[in-house]
Parts: C-alpha cells; structure tokens; sequence
C-alpha cells in the first residue's frame, strides 16, 4: 500500500476543500490530458477514430499541457485519448508520459483506455471503457469485430490493483446492466464499474436517454448496490442526479486539448448537451465537496493501493 502518496494525495484535497470552501477559491482539482484523437476502435456515439486531421501532441507539447495543469494547482490527473496507448514518439510511449507527470509532482495519475492493449503501465488507476455484454459492446464499439474477449483478457493479464470498467449507459445497453455486473463479479482483477450515461455531444442520437428514460435505471442502479459491491457510483451522487441536483458545468475540472486549455470539456458553452451531459463523476466530485459521507468512502477506493 503506498500510504506516504495516499496520504498526499489526502492532504492535497483537504487543502482544496479548506480553499475553496473558506476562502472562495475556485480552482480545478482534476486535470485532464488528451495526447491524441487517434483510436483503433470506431465507437458509435463517437467521432474521433482515426482522424488525420488532428495530430498527436508531440512530447513537448505533453510537457507543457502537464505544465499548464500543474501550474493550475492541479495533481489529480487523468490522461486520455483517442486511444492513449496509441501514442508514440520515438523512443517515448505512453508509459514516459506516465513518468514525467509524475516528476512533475502529479500525485494520482489515471488512463482512460479502451482496453485492448495491456495495462502495464505505472499508472494509478485504469478506467477500461466497456459498453454492455460481449455482442452488444463489439456492435456498439467496434462495429460486430470481437474485441471483448481481448479486452477481458488484458484485464484478467494485468496485476494492476485499480481496474475500473466504465460503462456508459445509453437506449441499446440499459438492459444489460444488471447481468453485465453479475458477469464483472467474477472477474476478480475488476475493482469495481462506474456508470455514465450516454452524452449527445453531436445530437440527439438513438442512444440518447432523455431525463425521464434515465431516471427508472438510476432507480435500478440504486437498488443494484445493496447486492453489486462493485458498483462506485454513490447513493448520494445518484439520488442527486435522479433529482437533477448537480451543478453542471462544473469548474472542478479542466481539460487540455489541441494545446487549449478547457473548462469542464470541450463542449464548454453549449448549454444543450451540458444539460443532458452523462459525466457521472463530477456529481461525484460535488458530493465528496459537500462532505457527503458516502462518496467520499465511494472515491477513497479510487486511491493507489500500490
Ligand atoms: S474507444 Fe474511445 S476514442 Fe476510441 S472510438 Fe471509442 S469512444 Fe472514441
Ligand atoms: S458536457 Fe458540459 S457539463 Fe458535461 S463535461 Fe462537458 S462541459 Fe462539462
């Protein structure tokens, strides 16, 4: 158990808190690095696969967005694609980017991956996206191609203490959820599912769940913890988003991208899709802010065991 970081990182955001909370101060707590919008997968409700009119950031370029980050006060961060781990440059790969954030002083560092390479990089937590059960996630992900079975693979080869699937809940998987977590129990490499929900960044698509088709599955969600230990969403932060009670955006997170610094996301702006926005954490966020007791035990799990 790496106790000296754990202990920083707890440090870290009780200074935040006491910030924010008394004196006002509104400055992000997670950082977000996209490194590229290259990915080997063409997911339905997204549209970056393969792009070629986008670049990768270039190692330099990395180093000044981890600088940026940094300089906001961030140390929370999380690094994201496209597929990250397609990322290359020369001699460096994902796992360089990895260490140098963590020279830098980044104390929790995360990767979003589609999981169909390994996990082995020195990385605090993996988020591995995964859309429903084998058929349903290879027809929405990968256009029918298998790449399920590869990815519970590289899952069930990897050692690493912090998986977690991130299953963005949308009108063609709802369905599946509760025989989707019966099935993630029995992957003991699996520390634990996190929900979304589908978000219309390009419109009102057929997976789009207005606020009413949402709200019976958060109710479900809700019923499914007593009896999936797996599950982190919070009963707070859920019973907050069946009531639309968070704060959206939010100004806890900022993203940088094609060598911009954004607020919340790249949709910043757009009122529509902020309104139906599905990024279940940051109702998470916003509920360990306001000391609810159970998402702060829901985000102390996302903490380095290692
Ligand atoms: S895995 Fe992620 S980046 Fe790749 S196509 Fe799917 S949603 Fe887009
Ligand atoms: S859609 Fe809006 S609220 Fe959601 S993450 Fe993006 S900017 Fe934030």
């Amino acid at each position: 158990m790496n106790i000296e970081r754990n202990t920083q990182i707890i440090i870290y955001s009780i200074s935040y808190f006491l910030k924010r909370k008394i004196f006002g101060q509104k400055d992000p707590l997670i950082g977000g690095l996209v490194i590229n919008e290259r990915c080997n997968l063409n997911c339905k409700q997204c549209r970056v696969s393969n792009r070629k009119d986008i670049p990768d950031l270039s190692y330099m370029e990395i180093r000044k967005g981890l600088r940026t980050l940094y300089d906001r006060g961030i140390r929370l961060l999380y690094i994201e694609g496209g597929e990250p781990f397609l990322w290359t440059e020369n001699k460096y790969q994902l796992g360089n980017i990895v260490n140098l954030a963590r020279r830098m002083g980044f104390l929790w560092i995360s990767i979003y991956t589609n999981g169909t390479f390994p996990l082995d990089v020195s990385a605090d937590s993996f988020f591995v996206s995964l859309d429903g059960l084998k058929k349903t996630n290879n027809e929405l992900r990968a256009r029918g191609r298998n790449i399920f079975d590869k990815i519970i693979r590289n899952i069930q080869k990897s050692s690493h203490p912090n998986i977690i699937i991130n299953f963005t809940i949308n009108q063609k998987n709802e369905c599946e959820i509760e025989t989707f977590c019966e099935e993630m129990e029995t992957i003991k490499q699996i520390k634990g599912i996190f929900f979304n929900f589908h978000t219309p960044y390009y419109g009102y698509d057929e997976l789009f769940l207005d606020t009413r088709a949402k709200r019976p599955i958060i109710r479900r969600l809700l019923l499914l913890k007593n009896k999936y230990k797996k599950i982190l969403n919070s009963k707070t932060a859920l019973e907050n988003i069946l009531n639309n009670k968070w704060e959206r955006p939010s100004d806890i997170c900022f993203i940088y991208a094609n060598n911009n610094l954004y607020k919340c996301c790249r949709a910043i702006g757009k009122s529509d899709v902020c309104k139906n926005c599905g990024y279940l954490m940051y109702a998470e966020i916003e509920n360990v802010l306001k000391l609810s007791r159970n998402s702060i035990i829901s985000a102390i799990n996302y903490l380095p065991k290692k």
